[in-house]
């Protein structure tokens, strides 16, 4: 142990995120460890991080998202609200007061953040972390303060942030960070968006709800690369069909501004082998994110980075090549999900302190894309599972029109895909969109159960090795979407 009657800490936390505050929470409410979380004041913005309790998921992820998700779904609800007899309505949305109620949220969440550190013993010190050596760290607090602690171990647990794609102009495009505080685009103006992950395109859908032209700019030739070929495709005929224009095989060249004050995209597209230009009141990169492992002593404490990457390599247990230092959550860039840095953290802390080395699990994961309407997985998709199980399996798909769309009129279906290892009967991938949840008259403007919630249960039962035959003895909840999978043949 490090310290010459110095603070002593079994555990200094850089980054109180998902992971970070997972982990310090555990380790001192838990273990009874002495723990101590650095983090930047909650509105401190500087180019590489912004500061908070509850770090990205939190700040500008996963919550202030998903709240401007449940904003613009009311648009289609309004919409399909007609087909049940009520009077055609389709009232203005006030984009300033949602941006002002959801940072309101926010900043309520980061408190909540604060006292859940607090509450278990968890000592909270504001400012940038910066790893002196394997067992000193010291804060460089906004006022200037500099204070040094001792301890025993080190968790890193930065984060990443979004990056902008090296193109002539890029600087007068945002990012997802911008885009969750955006309330000077004109109404029904024109916003384009660069990439075609979860972020493009849960965003696409986002501001499209909230009344935005979209333009979504796709360098592949499908959305959603790594999912299921086939959700792929229905994802983007469903962002198509809600007036989302969607350029495949198309990459951004140049961004320049204009005489109104605007952005020109400039493209090419491969298909066609020609350029062209749109003309955007905003364009938003959402082009991928970088592991936060820069401006924290990390490479100075003898810390191994990846050389591409610059995330931090660890081993099975997070733990980096330096005895004392452990790193988690997407400064690692393993599978960059809020749940799976939680995961990490408690497996962690069980490592250090609870006397049971325990590895995460990274099989089987559900997740959820929050596009319109969503997609959740889990398991393998059907071309893994062709790969992995030798082509030894069945695939069982169901279409169908969601009960709310027969009245609604609208023109989307569910789609729902089992894959089942034959020789075993086990289930190994489910893979869902939709469904326009069945909701009662009453209910008609509740954000109801979806994919996402659906996918979460069938993520214990293949957890759990479920076979086929035991998804089909289970029996159905009727009327709903969720019955299809017991009754898949
Ligand atoms: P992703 O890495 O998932 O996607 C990046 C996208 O940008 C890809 O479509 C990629 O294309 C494209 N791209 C990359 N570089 C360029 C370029 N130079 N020009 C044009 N297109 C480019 O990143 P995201 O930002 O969408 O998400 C980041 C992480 O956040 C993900 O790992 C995800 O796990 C997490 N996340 C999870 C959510 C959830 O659970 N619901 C929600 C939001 C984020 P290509 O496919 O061809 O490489």
């Amino acid at each position: 142990m490090a310290g010459n009657g110095d603070e002593q800490y079994d555990l200094v936390t850089i980054g109180a995120g998902s992971g970070g505050v997972r982990a310090s929470r555990l380790a001192a409410g838990v273990y009874g460890q002495k723990v101590a979380v650095i983090e930047l004041p909650f509105g401190f913005v500087s180019s590489d991080t912004v500061g908070g309790a509850g770090g990205t998921c939190v700040i500008r992820g996963c919550v202030p998202k998903k709240l401007l998700v449940y904003a613009s779904e009311f648009a289609e609800q309004f919409h399909d609200a007609e087909g049940f007899g009520w009077a055609k309505t389709s009232p203005p949305v006030d984009v300033k007061k949602l941006i002002s109620r959801k940072a309101a949220e926010v900043e309520r969440l980061n408190g909540v953040y604060s006292q859940i550190l607090s509450r278990a013993g968890v000592e909270v010190i504001e400012g940038r972390g910066i790893v002196l050596d394997p067992h000193t760290v010291e804060v460089r607090g906004a006022d200037g303060s500099v204070r040094r602690l001792k301890t025993r171990n080190i968790l890193v647990a930065t984060g990443g942030r979004a990056v902008k794609p090296k193109l002539p102009g890029a600087e007068l495009g945002i990012t997802s960070d911008e885009a969750l505080v955006l309330d000077n685009v004109p109404e029904g103006g024109t916003i384009v968006i660069v990439g075609a992950g979860y972020i493009a395109v849960e965003f696409a859908g986002i501001f499209r709800g909230l009344g935005y032209n979209v333009h979504l700019v796709v360098r592949g030739p499908e959305v959603l690369r790594g999912f299921d070929d086939e959700c792929r495709a229905v994802v983007r005929e469903n962002m198509e069909k809600r007036g989302i224009q969607v350029h495949l095989q198309t990459n951004p060249t140049k961004l320049e501004r204009n005489a109104e004050g605007g952005i020109d995209f400039h493209y090419y597209d491969n298909k066609e082998q020609s350029g062209g230009i749109i003309k955007a009141a905003q364009v938003m990169f959402a082009t991928g994110r970088a592991p936060n492992s820069r401006g924290i002593g990390l490479e100075d404490a003898g810390v191994a980075l990846d050389e591409k990457t610059r995330a931090v390599k660890v081993d099975e247990y997070s733990h980096t090549n330096v005895p004392s230092i452990w790193a988690i959550g997407d400064v690692t860039d393993r599978m960059n999900l809020t749940p799976v840095a939680l995961m990490e953290g408690k497996a962690l802390v069980a490592t250090l302190f609870g006397g049971k080395k325990t590895v995460p699990d990274y099989e089987n994961v559900p997740t959820a894309v929050f596009c319109q309407p969503p997609l959740g997985t889990v398991g393998l998709t059907e071309d893994q599972a062709i790969e992995q199980l030798h082509g030894e399996i069945d695939v069982y798909i169901s279409r169908f029109k969601p009960m709310k769309n027969t009245l609604s009129g609208r023109d989307e279906r569910t789609f729902m895909k089992m894959i089942v290892h034959v020789p075993t009967n086990k289930v190994v991938g489910c893979h869902m969109l939709g469904p326009q949840p069945t909701r009662s008259l009453c209910s008609l403007l509740q954000v109801g159960p979806d994919a996402g919630e659906i996918m979460q249960g069938l993520g214990v039962a293949l957890k759990c090795g479920a076979t086929k035959a035991q998804f089909d003895s289970c029996v159905g909840i009727h009327p709903s979407a969720a019955e299809e999978w017991v009754t898949m043949s």
